[in-house]
């Protein structure tokens, strides 16, 4: 099946996931070029499977066009089960790109992988998950950027019940591999199914599911699929942190919605202890800000001070 490449990361020789393989499928000459991610984070199993099951399924003969696909970009967080980080510098891998060539291991990472397959690409996917300790309701998110427009239909095309438009500075995150891509004038979405570490086969179809109508949508892939229901369109976030360390417990589940106000969740201090945020008290309320639905929510109950608890995106 295709060929099989290896992203290389320069003067990391030798460690874990320094030579990442991949695939590239199809002809550049009879249609776009699209690089899909999984496994930009080490523990978002579904992503992963998804687009392993896509590859081991796809008939090649049929593309119109040609595909770099990435099934597990961190390798090294996935054979140490780290979750959310790259075990050698600690560091978020999607918050690192486009990357740096001369940075730590995960700036070099995200620097060869957007080097050597994305900026090659027409468009771009990143496919993830929640990590093992993240409940979420599937969504998308695309940028704000002057590749909106396409990569808003992406969006539309994945099929999922939410998209979060994200804007450049508002947003509470940076340098994420779509982010990076739109910036780079490659129209790119992230798609988020999953969590907790959890190999839910309802959660990868879905996913392939979304993989499959995109790649169609792009012209890629042969196929027609019956409508979805336009998503529910979202474009703030409110990203929810516990003032002080402790035991979280929250109110809501992936998917519900919090109206401004509401509790969404509590963090009890531990052992008879107070919760050093709280001056003296014993349990911190974690309110809504605004309406929202909650997308991801933190299920470990160990919460450090500042940790994030909960993603609530609003219109
Ligand atoms: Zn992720």
């Amino acid at each position: 099946m295709g060929q099989r490449a290896f992203l290389r990361v320069d003067g990391a020789d030798g460690l874990v996931g320094s030579e990442v393989p991949y695939l590239e499928l199809g002809d550049a000459a009879a249609g776009p070029t699209v690089s899909i991610f999984a496994g930009v984070h080490g523990c978002e199993y579904t992503s992963m499977l998804a687009l392993r099951r896509f590859l081991a399924g796809l008939d090649e003969a049929a593309l119109r066009g040609r595909l770099l696909a990435v099934p597990i970009l961190n390798l090294a967080a996935f054979h140490a089960r780290t979750p959310f980080v790259v075990p050698h510098d600690g560091k978020n891998l999607n918050r690192c790109f486009p990357g740096t060539p001369d940075g730590s291991f995960s700036e070099r990472l995200a620097h060869a992988a957007f080097d050597q397959v994305v900026r090659r690409a027409d468009a771009h996917l990143d496919l993830h998950a929640g990590d093992l300790v993240e409940a979420l309701e599937p969504f998308t998110i695309y940028d704000a950027s002057a590749v909106e427009e396409p990569s808003r239909a992406m969006a539309h095309a994945y099929g999922l019940g939410y998209t979060v438009r994200a804007e450049h500075g508002a947003s509470p995150i940076g340098g994420t591999s779509s982010t990076a891509a739109a910036q780079a004038g490659i129209p790119a979405l992230t798609a988020e199914v999953g969590g907790c570490g959890l190999v839910e086969e309802a959660a990868v179809e879905r996913h392939l599911d979304g993989l499959r109508r995109t790649l169609a949508h792009l012209g890629v892939l042969p196929a027609s699929f019956p409508p979805v229901p336009p998503p529910v369109e979202l474009g703030h976030w409110a990203w929810l942190r516990s003032a002080g360390a402790g035991w979280w417990t929250p109110h809501l589940r992936a998917g519900d919605h919090a109206a401004a106000g509401a509790l969404v969740g509590t963090v009890e201090a531990l052992d008879g202890g107070t919760v050093e945020a709280l001056d003296g008290g014993t349990v911190e309320e974690i309110l809504a800000p605004e309406d929202g639905v909650a997308l991801f929510v933190t299920t470990s109950p160990a919460v450090e001070a500042g940790g994030l608890v909960m993603g609530l995106a609003s219109r």
